[in-house]
């Protein structure tokens, strides 16, 4: 059961909210959503009379909420979330276009494709400053300095930026540059992590781990909106499956109206990290959208041979313009449409 206390209840009457569950031997979780506090009862109390609770002064009222992920589901929030981030509203009727390279290579590098991906109707700059590499002595990323660039090719573009965090220490750090804090598939379960971003008063692009089930991610999510942040992307970007031969990954299209269903939170998928391959980013882009995504995350470069991560599935700026027109049909064909 969850317990909503009225926005204008008292420190008091939360507390003898908190003092009477947990006097029936219920552990208490407590939450910030909105400027409405949210008690969550955990473990195994005595069974509490909803009926008596909704008549202690302060609550608003309470839901009895059968999933796991509880302020992740559509029980708990009926109508989608949306939020600005720069300029632009996520998860609205437009979609939610983030592009640019994998990594932060260079200064001329982002603020070419910087300007190409908003000249072609990006409405977010991406770029790893800190990168998540299979290998130790692949290139790791500029860091700090990499901060500074996306910084410096936000005040040029205009452009919000996303950038991926890796570790709870560093979230500090990022979230001074960063717009959106992007926690990449392979930490989608770095608890920590989820629970420092959680804190920080900033978006949260969440990635689909590798091997995460639909119910996994949104338990991720339920980690950072626990801990007071509802601002959250959740991104489908391929899976593993036993044929990954021909693609990086597989990407999972059931996922999209699956996660719209099940939770309130915005949904955009990353076509480059699900197919690995330049030449199939655009149609599976074009079926996201079919499916109900609110926006992609394409990778794109000014020289994909010469990147130093993920060449291999980086659109050019010409090839990412013929996939936003593409992607402007699609989006009409399905009542939606992009900035
Ligand atoms: C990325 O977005 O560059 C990235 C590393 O993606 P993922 O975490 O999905 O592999
Ligand atoms: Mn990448």
């Amino acid at each position: 059961m969850i317990i909503l206390m009225q926005p204008e209840a008292t420190p008091f009457q939360v507390d003898n909210v908190l003092a009477f569950v947990q006097s029936k031997g219920w552990q208490t979780c407590l939450t910030c959503s909105s400027g409405q506090i949210i008690i969550g009862l955990q473990g195994n109390g005595q069974p509490i009379d909803p009926f008596y609770i909704e008549q202690m002064p302060g609550v608003a009222d309470t839901m009895a909420i059968t999933q796991r992920y509880k302020l992740a589901s559509r029980a708990f929030r009926p109508t989608s979330t949306t939020f600005r981030v720069g300029g632009f509203t996520v998860g609205g009727m437009h979609l939610t276009i983030v592009a640019g390279p994998c990594s932060v290579e260079s200064r001329t590098q982002l603020l070419e494709v910087a300007h190409a991906v908003k000249e072609a109707g990006a409405t977010m700059l991406r770029g790893g400053a800190f990168k998540p590499r299979t290998s130790p002595y692949s290139f790791q990323g500029l860091g700090e300095k990499g901060l500074e660039l996306l910084a410096e090719a936000r005040e040029v573009t205009g452009l919000p930026v996303v950038t991926e965090v890796m570790s709870p220490r560093k979230v500090a750090l990022v979230a001074i540059y960063a717009d959106v804090l992007q926690i990449g598939a392979r930490n989608m379960q770095n608890f920590d992590l989820l629970n420092a971003v959680g804190e920080a008063h900033k978006p949260v692009l969440l990635k689909r781990g590798p091997s995460a089930t639909v119910e996994d991610l949104l338990m991720a999510a339920e980690y950072i909106l626990a801990h007071g942040n509802d601002r959250i992307i959740l991104c489908e970007r391929g899976i593993r499956t036993f044929d990954n031969k021909f693609t990086r990954n597989s990407f999972d299209v059931n996922a999209i109206p699956v996660l719209k269903q099940l939770s309130h939170l915005p949904v955009i998928a990353d076509p480059s990290h699900a197919t690995g391959v330049q030449r199939y980013v655009q149609p599976v882009a074009l079926a996201a959208i079919a499916a109900g995504a609110d926006g992609l995350m394409v990778e794109v470069h000014p020289y994909p041979e010469q990147a130093l991560s993920d060449g291999d599935q980086s659109l050019t700026p010409e090839e990412f313009a013929r996939l936003i027109a593409a992607a402007r049909r699609m989006a009409e064909a399905v009542e939606r449409g992009i900035a």
